[in-house]
C-alpha cells in the first residue's frame, strides 16, 4: 500500500533548458494547502510517467521538494516525500562508486551511465514540516541523489563528461517526437524499442 497522497492531477512535465530546472530553488517555508496540492500533483505525475522520483521544478515549481517510489538493491520498495533535502554521501573508503544506467523524466526516454556513490542518506522534513530520513543502496541511491540535485538546480547531465553528454542529448533529440509537450497528461507514442530496464526520475 503506498503512503504517498493519493488523488492528485498529473501535471505537464518540465524539461531540460527550462530556467527553473537549473537554478538553486526555494526552500519550502509554508506547508499549507498549497504544498499538499503540489506534493499530490507529483505523485501523479510521477506515475503517470512510470517513473520513480519526481522533483516540484519537473512541473514548473521553484521549491525544495521532491516525491519518490524507489526499489533498492534488494527490491526493497520504498516510499516518500522530502523539502528541503539535504544529501550525505560516504567518503574516504566506504565510497564506492555504481556505473549504472541514469535518466531523467525531464530528458525523457534517455538513459546513460551516470557514476555515483552505491549508497546516499537523505534528510529533510516531509510534507507536513515533520523531520525524515531516507537512506539506500542501488536506484534508490541513485534516485535520492538525483532529486535533491534538482533542488539545487542540478540535472544529471552536468555530472556527464563532454561525450556522454553529447550521446545523451543524440539519443533524446531522437525519442522527443515520441513525447507530446503536456507529457505525462498526453501519453507517449509506443514502440517496441523503448528502454524499460532502467525507471527514470
Ligand atoms: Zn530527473
Amino acid at each position: 500500500m503506498s503512503t504517498l497522497p493519493a488523488n492528485g492531477s498529473v501535471r505537464p512535465i518540465t524539461r531540460w533548458g527550462a530556467d527553473v530546472m537549473h537554478r538553486l530553488n526555494q526552500p519550502v517555508t509554508d506547508f499549507g494547502g498549497a504544498l499538499q496540492t503540489l506534493v499530490a500533483d507529483m505523485v501523479a505525475t510521477m506515475n503517470a510517467a512510470e517513473g520513480v522520483g519526481l522533483a516540484a521544478n519537473q512541473v514548473g515549481v521553484d521549491l525544495q521538494v521532491f516525491v519518490f517510489d524507489c526499489p533498492d538493491k534488494d527490491g526493497n520498495r520504498v516510499q516518500g516525500v522530502v523539502c528541503n533535502p539535504v544529501i550525505e554521501l560516504p567518503e574516504g573508503k566506504d565510497r564506492r562508486l555504481d556505473e549504472g544506467d541514469e535518466g531523467c523524466l525531464s530528458l525523457p526516454g534517455a538513459f546513460t551511465k551516470c557514476a555515483r556513490p552505491d549508497f546516499a542518506r537523505v534528510t529533510g522534513v516531509d510534507q507536513h514540516g515533520e523531520p525524515v530520513v531516507f537512506e539506500g543502496t542501488g536506484l534508490l541511491a541513485r534516485c535520492l541523489q538525483h532529486e535533491t540535485d534538482h533542488t539545487q538546480g542540478t540535472v544529471f547531465g552536468d555530472r556527464l563528461s563532454r561525450k556522454y553528454r553529447k550521446r545523451l542529448f543524440a539519443e533524446a533529440e531522437d525519442l522527443a517526437p515520441d513525447y507530446p509537450s503536456d507529457w505525462p497528461v498526453s501519453p507517449m507514442v509506443e514502440h517496441e524499442d523503448h528502454h524499460e530496464e532502467t525507471p527514470a526520475t
